[in-house]
């Protein structure tokens, strides 16, 4: 017999916020809780990096609103966003948040969950996919594999303020951690470079830069950490993307699943 995997999903109740994770982009990716959260939300209140065809999921008559910023700026909206979100609960509204990747990586989802918490608005967490795990394994790049690394460290390329992070000790990431995940790396990925160099780092080991993960337009540049702002000025490659720099890059080459699926598909049509 077929199990509903819906049945025992908590209710949605109204005057509730769900901050819920999308995922990196494929829609495929949501959850079933997300997936649930979005099929009884009132408001969906998402950002920019949302694939619409994820909102496409939401109950017909849903008040869809944009509440994006992108490209790693601070943004003067935060706060705004939060009291939207405080001002639909206390409408009893059923308010759904919907970030990309996972809420509470590198998405502010704490930020707004603590001024919920402030203005005793209840609230649940939805987590996501986060584009520097599932990104990566869409490119074939396992972020641990047991011959090459026991640590991985996940790292913002922007601060608050829209600069390279000072509160990061990059000398002590460049040799204590064997790989890094970095995201929002492209427009400082100079800066970033020179400060693992400095810190130690080996001038040729793989890098890879995997822009717009899990979709359609996916494209991968793998490189290495002294060639990788060189590589990101060539290719041209856009954000989103995550920079992962460590010996897993390695296995793309027998694990990059969606390329190799892709040219098979290419050659069924050619011959059919
Ligand atoms: N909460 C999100 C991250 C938000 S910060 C998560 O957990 O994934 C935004 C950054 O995430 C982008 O600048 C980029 O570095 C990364 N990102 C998000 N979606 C991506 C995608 N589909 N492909 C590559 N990088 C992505």
């Amino acid at each position: 017999m077929m199990m509903d995997a819906f049945n025992d999903m908590p209710a949605f109740a109204p005057g509730w916020v769900w901050l819920v994770g999308a995922g990196p982009g494929n829609p495929g990716l949501l959850t079933l809780l997300g997936l649930h959260g979005l099929r009884h939300a009132d408001v969906v209140i998402h950002d920019a990096l949302v694939n619409p065809e994820i909102l496409k999921f939401a109950r017909e008559g849903a008040k869809i609103e944009y509440a994006g910023k992108r490209g790693g700026k601070p943004s003067p909206k935060q706060r705004d966003i939060s009291l939207r979100l405080i001002e639909f609960a206390r409408q009893n509204k059923r308010v759904l948040r919907l970030k990309g990747g996972d809420p509470f990586v590198f998405g502010r989802g704490g930020e707004e969950a603590l001024s919920l918490v402030e203005n005793n608005i209840p609230f649940r967490i939805v987590p996501g996919i986060s584009a520097g795990i599932g990104g990566l394994a869409y490119a074939g790049i396992p972020v641990t594999h047991r011959d090459t690394n026991q640590t991985v460290t996940f790292i913002t390329g922007h601060d608050s303020r829209g600069c390279v992070p000072h509160a990061v000790d990059w000398a002590q990431i460049a040799r204590g951690s064997q790989v890094l995940v970095i995201y929002m790396a492209l427009k400082h990925s100079a800066e970033i470079t020179r400060k693992l160099l400095e810190g130690g780092r080996k001038p040729d080991e793989p890098a890879a830069i995997v822009a717009d993960a899990s979709l359609n337009t996916q494209h991968v540049v793998e490189t290495t950490l002294a060639s990788l702002p060189r590589a990101i000025e060539d290719s041209g490659i856009a954000p989103p993307a995550i920079v992962v720099i460590g010996e897993v890059v390695r296995f793309r080459t027998a694990l990059n699943w969606l390329e190799k699926a892709r040219e098979a598909a290419a050659e069924n049509a050619g011959q059919g």
